[in-house]
This record gives structure tokens, C-alpha cells and sequence, in this order.
């Protein structure tokens, strides 16, 4: 699987991709992420990416061209099937473990990281397949969703997580319902014990706790997800 980012900030992308999971799965070779500085694809002299809103009001908008240029150098003119463009936007999609498995099987994703005031709304008609937003939130900028969605989409890569069955049991892949509780040792910690099931070796009566406990937390933290399923 490959994805592309596109930011006017990539060494703010670059760090969190060189630790952990994803710096793992792109040196196993099941990740290819690029990471392109939008202002390689102005034209002026002054790489310019913004420009001021039309109509009046604060702020300054990401130019179209730029963006169109950049995915279309990515996006190669032989490419088979057309890549996901997925530009981020507080008010796209919202990112759920369900547009996360969508978008992991796709073979190519192009991320388009807003700044500012946001984007040439042209991008999102013209040039996006999909806008996604990672919450109820506005960010100063699309680096940080493009992050988090490259690491929710790459765990669901097959051989991405060593364990397969880690990523299976997680919180909303299991049955939509939250992860049950976990303990490591020791048994004991500042007089604070833990469950004894748990170190009683019965594995089928594990299992019932386990997911009596799952079934308990969604009740009380997340009803939505009973109610959804
Ligand atoms: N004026 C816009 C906000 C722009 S924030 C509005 O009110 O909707 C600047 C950029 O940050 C956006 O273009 C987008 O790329 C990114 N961004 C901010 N919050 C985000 C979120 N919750 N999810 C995804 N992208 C977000």
C-alpha cells in the first residue's frame, strides 16, 4: 500500500513517521509513504501557496493550483484505478474504524493537508474523492489528521501489527464494542490488586469476563455503539 502526503510543513510529517509501528511497516516494505512539500508545485518565484479569501473576511485560502499539480505529479498518468484523494477538513467524514478499514484496502492514498482558513473549495469538488475530518475539533492545520490517519489505516494492513489477533481484539474491531480492561504485573501494586480471574489460568471463564467487561464499559462510556450495531 502506498500513501502521499502533501503539506507545507513535511518535517512536521517526516518525525512521527521515522518511530514505531508505521517506521516498522514502511521499513518491512507493506508501507510506502511520500511526503511532498506542496510549494514544489508552484510555479512563481516566490512558492506561494495561499491567497486571500474571495468575498472579504480573514485569513488567507490554499490556492488551487499547487494541489492540483501535486497530485497529479503523484498520481502517475499509468496509475491502474484511481488512488483515494482524501482531503482533511472539520467538516468532512468523520474517521471511524470503518472508514479507516475502507480506506485500508485501497492500494494508493494521496492526503491533502489544509492550513489557514482552509482550502479552494474547487479541491474538494474537483480534485478530493473524500473529505475526512478526526473529530469535532479545528486544527491549525492537516499534518496532524494526515498522522492519524495514516496509523489507523496501517494497523489494519495485513502483517502491519506483529499480531494479528491484536489488532482484531481492539477497541470497535471486536463486535463495535470497547477493549476490556488489561493488567501486567505485578499481581499487587501499592495494595491495589487485580481481577483474580485473570490469574486463575481458566481460559474460557477469561473470555467470559473479558467480554462481559467490554460489553459493561460500552454500556456505560459509549451506548452509541449499541444502539449502531
Ligand atoms: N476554516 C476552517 C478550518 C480550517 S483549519 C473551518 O472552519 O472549517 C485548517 C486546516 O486544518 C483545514 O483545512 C484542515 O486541513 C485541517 N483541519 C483542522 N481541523 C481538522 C479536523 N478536525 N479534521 C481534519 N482536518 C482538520
Amino acid at each position: 500500500m502506498r500513501i502521499d502526503i502533501v503539506t507545507i510543513f513535511p518535517a512536521m510529517v517526516r518525525g512521527p513517521l521515522s518511530e514505531g509501528i508505521v517506521a516498522r511497516a514502511i521499513a518491512k516494505g507493506l508501507l510506502d509513504v511520500g511526503v511532498h512539500d506542496l510549494r514544489d508545485f508552484t510555479t512563481d518565484r516566490h512558492r506561494v501557496v495561499d491567497d486571500m479569501p474571495f468575498g472579504g473576511g480573514p485569513g488567507m485560502v490554499l490556492k488551487p493550483e499547487p494541489l492540483f499539480a501535486a497530485v497529479e505529479a503523484i498520481v502517475g498518468p499509468g496509475e491502474a484505478g484511481r488512488p483515494a484523494i482524501v482531503l482533511t477538513s472539520p467538516d468532512g467524514e468523520r474517521l471511524t474504524h470503518g472508514v479507516a478499514k475502507r480506506l485500508a484496502a485501497r492500494d494508493h492514498i494521496v492526503i491533502l493537508c489544509g492550513r489557514y482558513e482552509g482550502v479552494d473549495e474547487r479541491v474538494r469538488e474537483h480534485l478530493a474523492t473524500e473529505t475526512i475530518s478526526i473529530g469535532d475539533y479545528v486544527l491549525s492545520g492537516g499534518e496532524l489528521p494526515a498522522l492519524v490517519i495514516v496509523d489507523a489505516v496501517a494497523r489494519l494492513v495485513p502483517g502491519v501489527v506483529g499480531d494479528e489477533a491484536s489488532v482484531s481484539g481492539d477497541t470497535f474491531a471486536r463486535d463495535g464494542l470497547l477493549d476490556f480492561p488489561q493488567y501486567t504485573r505485578p499481581a499487587e501494586f501499592r495494595g491495589f490488586g487485580v481481577p483474580p480471574v485473570l490469574l486463575s489460568g481458566h481460559h474460557a471463564e477469561i473470555e467470559r469476563w473479558r467480554r462481559a467487561q467490554a460489553l459493561e464499559r460500552t454500556r456505560r462510556h459509549r451506548p452509541d455503539l449499541l444502539r449502531d450495531s
